[in-house]
């Protein structure tokens, strides 16, 4: 049987993060601006440490400037406005991202729409958010810009075909349809409410599982040659019992893999599809703020 083309999405993240390190060079030099990301994480969660850490790892070996402010987990929100306040009144800093989960004694939408929207990288205030529904031009959630970068590496042209989403957070589902739809596809958002999902799913010409479910997406609910482009990062108990038992795990996306290859065109391996473009899309939506805060227009 024919198998997917995979799309290797760390290939194509190193290839970006490598031009937004020469693009921002460039800017430098011509403009005496370096980007600057401050990025704020509140409180010990080892996943979002991880992710913090990654972050920053990546933005220095780009030349960009990487700022990581660690907040005890007993901060309170208005000590955190405060330092939000900082950055955005500091001219060094480019992009601020707040490290999500926060803790519940802070409203998360509250602390997001204090960042100034023009260094918003992560493109989560509702400013940014009508920005795109609206078409302005803005910042745009990093996950779903990853995904659509891919999708035109891929395709070129994705004017007219049919885009199935399942999911609609704010964060992949939604940013990832209204890109898609300013694409000119014909755009369905699929949910835990939709009917008769695989059926729905068979009419994607493209389909983006952002579920959070593992494997959930079967090979029968592809339609044959579609490109999959799966978002999902679920960590599952190893395959090896006595690794299992031992607590191990591995991580697997919303997509039963083994039996999608089979049947599509096209699709992105978990892990090294999505999940490397989204530190690359947080440094090229830095350089471009940086860009924008001097009135030059980012290079493309
Ligand atoms: P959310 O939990 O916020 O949203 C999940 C969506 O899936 C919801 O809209 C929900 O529907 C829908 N859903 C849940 N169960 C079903 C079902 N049985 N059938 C159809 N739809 C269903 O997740 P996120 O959008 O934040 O993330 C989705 C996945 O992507 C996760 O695995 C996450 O780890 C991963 N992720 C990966 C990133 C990366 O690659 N860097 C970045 C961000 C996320 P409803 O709204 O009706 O509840």
């Amino acid at each position: 049987p024919s198998r997917a083309t995979l799309i290797d999405g760390k290939a194509f993240s190193t290839g970006l993060v490598e031009r937004v390190a020469a693009a921002s060079a460039r800017l430098e030099a011509a403009h005496g601006v370096k980007p600057g990301l401050a990025v704020v994480i509140v409180g010990e969660d080892p996943a979002s440490q991880l992710y913090v850490r990654n972050k920053g790892e990546t933005t220095v070996r780009a030349g960009l400037r990487s700022d990581t402010h660690r907040l005890d987990a007993t901060t309170s929100q208005a000590d955190l406005l405060a330092l939000i306040a900082e950055l955005n009144a500091d001219a060094g800093i480019h992009g601020v991202l707040v490290q999500l989960p926060l803790p519940t004694h802070i409203d998360a939408s509250v602390v997001l729409d204090a960042i100034d929207p023009d260094k918003d990288v992560d493109g989560f205030h509702v400013v940014n958010a009508g920005r795109l529904a609206v078409g302005l031009p803005g910042l745009v959630p990093c996950t779903p810009l990853g995904c659509l970068m891919l999708l035109k590496d891929q395709l070129g042209d994705l004017s007219g075909l049919n885009a199935v989403i399942i999911g609609r957070s704010n964060i992949v589902g939604k940013p990832m349809a209204q890109l898609l739809l300013g694409e000119s596809c014909t755009v369905t958002i699929a949910h835990s409410r939709t009917r008769d999902l695989p059926a729905v799913c068979r009419a994607a010409d493209i389909l983006v599982a952002a579920v959070g479910r593992p494997e959930m997406v079967r090979g029968d609910w592809i339609k044959p040659g579609a490109t999959v482009i799966d978002v999902g990062i679920n960590r599952v108990p190893s395959l090896d019992p006595e690794k299992a038992a031992a607590g191990k795990t591995r991580v697997v996306g919303d997509v039963a893999f083994q039996e999608a290859v089979q049947v599509a065109g096209r699709i992105t391996p978990v892990p090294g599809g999505v999940g490397p473009m989204t530190i690359a899309c947080l440094l090229a939506n830095t350089y471009s703020a940086a860009c924008r805060s001097i009135g030059v227009t980012p290079e493309p």
